[in-house]
């Protein structure tokens, strides 16, 4: 139920954020009108597209090209469920341990980019972690629907699932289009990176259908197509408040070719004795650490805003800055737990005025 609350607390927030946005932004190219859509389902979360078009048919067929492109992602992706007839994520995970198994090439693509994220990040992402994130899965799942029995899992428990999350044993044979988890314990849990991903590869595949300027958000991963209109004027992206009951954003940055991703601790969470766990796990201690309250990042390909936004939760400030100084045109907003803000250098020269 807090979790449903939470979620939609951030909805209605991001509903107005990109209001916000519009509002701020003015008009598009002219003779063209603002059009949004808005569908739920996909990544299991809310996605909102807009856009300047000359009509709203014109609209409406980028938006359903869109979507149907997000939805094979989506499938393909999932982990918690099965599709009839489809090699997935979850397919994946139940055959650990037997073999190569045959997948689609966007599979294959979402896992040579995960090993890349694991490297990166020396391994603070890392898709192998399945067997570990499940048992926090169920833990917060029972936590959520019943308050009253909410435990933390057991260390021993942890432990014994940290023994089958190396990623040398996920095997990856691009040229004969196979996955095989080595060890039949391991799990891949792609909860990081794949909607960041996903969003990435549907917008290349929307800008080589000739689509210049649209915004997509799937559940605040903001990616955003060309500018606002020809004039080269930037979208406007509004950072969500971790602090719900505070009325502002904590940034609204311009974004023009831009992604705007935030890993936050209130999307998803649970109470135990009156302590608050997220859902972003940290490899080194196997539990949620509170440095933050949530992490953005803006950087133009949005699977790797996803990446780094998980993985600075899971860096202490110092390291996290050393991590995006490396990377061009990466720039980071940290939320801290006192709800004081911390940004990367050049964050200030994003920020709209
Ligand atoms: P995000 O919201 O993008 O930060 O991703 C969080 C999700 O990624 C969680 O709900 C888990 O499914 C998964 N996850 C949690 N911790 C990790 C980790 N250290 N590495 C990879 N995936 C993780
Ligand atoms: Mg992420």
């Amino acid at each position: 139920m807090k979790l449903k609350i939470a979620l939609l607390l951030s909805l209605v927030l991001l509903f107005s954020c990109l209001a916000a946005c519009l509002r701020h932004g003015g008009s598009g190219n002219p003779g063209s009108q603002k059009y949004e859509a808005e569908f739920i389902g996909l990544f299991d979360t809310l996605t909102r597209v807009m856009g300047y078009a000359e009509t709203e048919e014109e609209f409406r067929a980028t938006v359903q090209a869109l979507k149907d492109d997000l939805e094979v992602y989506h499938r393909l992706y999932d982990i918690y469920k099965d599709y009839p007839g489809l090699v997935n994520i979850r397919s994946l995970n139940r055959q650990a341990g037997q073999g190569p198994v045959e997948v689609d090439p966007k599979i294959i693509d979402l896992l040579l980019f995960a090993r890349e994220a694991y490297d990166l990040t020396d391994g603070r992402v890392n898709v192998a972690l399945g067997a570990l994130t499940a048992i926090w899965h169920r833990y917060r799942e029972n936590g959520i629907s019943h308050p009253e029995t909410a435990r933390l899992p057991d260390r021993k428990l942890l432990e014994e699932a940290a023994g089958h999350t190396a990623i040398e044993d996920l095997i990856i044979d691009p040229a004969s289009h196979t996955v095989e988890l080595k060890d039949p314990q391991m799990r891949l849990d792609v909860g990081a990176i794949a909607k960041g991903y996903a969003v990435e590869q549907a917008a290349r595949a929307a800008e080589a259908r000739g689509v210049k300027h649209l915004l997509i958000s799937v559940g605040g991963n903001v990616r955003a197509i060309g500018a606002r209109n020809d004039e080269g004027e930037s979208w406007r992206v509004g950072i969500e408040n971790p602090d719900h009951t505070a009325e502002d954003y904590l940034a609204i940055v311009r974004a023009a070719d831009q992604s705007v991703v935030t890993s936050g601790v209130y999307e998803r969470f649970y109470l135990v004795d009156g302590r608050s766990y997220h859902h972003i796990i940290d490899p080194d201690s196997l539990f949620p650490e509170n440095r933050y309250l949530s992490v953005s990042i803006i950087t133009p390909d949005s699977g790797l805003a996803d990446v780094l936004s998980t993985a600075l939760f899971n860096l202490d400030l110092e390291e996290g800055k050393r991590l995006i100084g490396g990377l061009e045109q990466t720039e980071a907003l940290w939320c801290l737990p006192d709800g004081s803000l911390v940004e990367s250098e050049g964050f200030a020269s994003l920020k709209a005025d």
